[in-house]
């Protein structure tokens, strides 16, 4: 049957599937047809200002507290997602520069870093969290521009939970005698650690904060599509004086992080990414004496039930899947409805949908920012199409996305059934695949039903319904009538396919350091 593109057209969304049916409880009342919320949302654009912003055309490595050209000779282009337009050149490291990088970590380790005492290395890790919250401003605008996420997500969430980070793990450095009570607690060595696209500076200060509080120096790899606020993370580095080759950050990709795994004199690998890369770090570093931490992919399901709160539950869903783009490890990118509220939920997700601003994500009333590359575009493309082909019913707001850069409309998919990639695969995309459900056993099977167990959310009137299917869910982390809140002070990790180790806390101390 030839797939049916458009097969119904509202004033506010449009729905598409792959078999030409269409879901009657998704109609839109006669009442609501003419309904245009676009320009009953519409505000005056509101961008930030972006032109005090001082980039280098040229970003060279960071290798013993200086900046080097690479020894490769090679540079590649950092680009922004929301205008396509060239933000600078990143050196790109060879294994030659990550030995060097490595090298210049082993010296600060041996001569400086490990003899230091806590409350010594506590002094700096306050100052760089300090300089952090000075800079703030800029460094937030700068991750807008380079990553294409909203400068709400940066300017209120990344940036303050990154100075929070080195402001928590600063006041560990000396007390570490307390957390591991009855054992010494010593650093490992030189760590090696990679990171994604998703939260540049954020994932850089998870791995950077507990490794140097630990004692550890550290070699640290940006992803190739965000390596500018790592780099200007560095010149804050250098004001703060830490001494030199106690962080070291060399820029590339996957061949880049390659030589980081492989490299001998790395004691510590702290990965987080995709499953198919932490899959191949794990065979990598089998069989050697390295240490191992990986924070990979998930499948949230976020799981409402006919007694939860359903404006503030669809709240959640919304902020969970579409204000980050749906870049988020833990996005709620799967949700369960209980089928009593099914159709109830819908009208409100479709009508909330509809309302959500994409665009410029310097401007702080865009709600979605840019995709972050043509690749990531491409993948979410993919899988959306095979959604369609699977035979599930897409929702999306009809609006004019921007004409340059990479951009996705919010969008959900129902009649998924739990063989659908879409409902098996990380989209990373602002695409939520629904489901219904009849008990809570079924509601826990569903949830439980994929290869990752990163995180889920709850939602219910019921505070004993919440811990009984809490215990029963295999996720990392579950929230509870809210989504995706975060404190240095929380664990954060994985089951199954999703990593193992954690990262925040008292337990984000634990894979940087050896306890005897
Ligand atoms: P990715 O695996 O493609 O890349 C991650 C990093 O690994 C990048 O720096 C990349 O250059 C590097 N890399 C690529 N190939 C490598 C190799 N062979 N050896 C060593 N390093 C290599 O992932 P991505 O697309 O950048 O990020 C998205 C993924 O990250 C998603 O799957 C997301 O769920 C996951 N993620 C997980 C968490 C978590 O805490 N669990 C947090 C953020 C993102």
């Amino acid at each position: 049957m030839a797939r049916q593109k458009t097969v119904r057209r509202a004033e506010a969304v449009v729905v598409r599937n792959g078999n030409g049916s269409r879901d009657e409880r998704l109609a839109l009342p006669r009442s609501e047809r003419r309904l245009n919320f676009g320009d009953k949302w519409s505000y005056a654009p509101a961008p930030e200002a972006s032109d005090y912003i001082k980039l280098r055309s040229r970003y060279p490595l960071f290798i013993n507290g200086k900046f080097v050209a690479p020894k490769s000779g090679r540079y590649f282009d950092s680009i922004n997602p929301a205008t396509e337009e060239n933000l600078a050149e990143i050196a790109e490291a060879n294994a030659k520069d990550v030995a060097a990088a490595v090298s210049s970590a082993r010296r600060a380790y041996e001569k400086v870093w490990r003899k230091m005492p806590g409350r010594e290395r506590g002094k700096y890790l306050y100052r760089i969290a300090r300089l952090i919250q000075e800079k703030a401003r800029e460094l937030a605008v700068l991750e807008t521009m380079d990553g294409g996420k909203t400068i709400k997500e940066s300017r209120d969430i990344d940036l303050p939970l990154v100075a929070a980070h080195f402001f928590y793990y600063a006041g560990w450095a000396d007390k570490l005698d307390y957390a591991f009570p009855g054992r010494r607690a010593e650093p490992l060595g030189v760590a090696g650690q990679i990171i994604p696209w998703n939260f540049p500076l954020l994932m850089a200060a998870w791995k950077l904060a507990p490794a140097l509080a630990c004692g550890n120096a550290v070699v640290l790899k940006p992803a190739e599509t965000t390596s500018i606020t790592a780099l200007h993370l560095a010149e804050i580095f250098q004001q703060a004086e830490l001494p030199d080759g106690v962080v070291n950050i060399v820029t590339g990709a996957g061949e880049t992080g390659r030589a980081i795994v492989e490299h001998p004199d790395v004691d510590k690998i702290a990965f987080t990414g995709s499953t198919d890369v932490g899959k191949r770090i794990l065979q990598s570093v089998a069989g050697t004496k390295k240490k191992l931490t990986l924070e990979l992919g998930g499948k949230a399901a976020n799981i409402i039930f006919e007694d939860a709160p359903l404006d503030q539950a669809v709240e959640g869903i919304i902020s969970g899947i579409y204000f980050n783009q749906g870049h988020v490890c833990c996005a709620g990118s799967r949700l369960l409805v209980q089928e009593g509220v099914f159709p109830h939920v819908i009208r409100k997700l479709r009508d909330r949908i509809s309302t959500l601003r994409v665009g410029n994500p310097l401007d702080k009333n865009s709600d979605i920012g840019a995709i972050n590359s043509r690749m990531q575009l491409e993948k979410i493309c993919e899988l959306v199409d095979s959604g369609l082909k699977q035979g599930a019913e897409l929702v999306q707001p009809r609006l004019r996305l921007p004409a340059k850069g990479y951009w996705y409309p919010p969008s959900f998919f129902t009649g998924v059934t739990a063989s659908h990639r879409i409902a098996q695969e990380e989209i990373f995309g602002p695409v939520l695949s629904v489901m219904t459900f009849r008990t809570p056993e079924e509601a826990v099977e569903r949830a439980n039903n994929t290869a990752y167990g990163l995180s889920a959310g709850v939602w219910t009137d019921k505070g004993s319904k919440i811990f009984k299917i809490v215990s029963k869910l295999r996720a990392g982390v579950v929230w509870a009538n809210t989504y995706n809140k975060f404190d240095p002070t929380s664990p954060f990790g994985g089951y199954k396919e999703s990593g193992f180790g954690r990262e925040g806390g008292l337990h984000g101390l634990l894979p940087y350091v050896q306890l005897t």
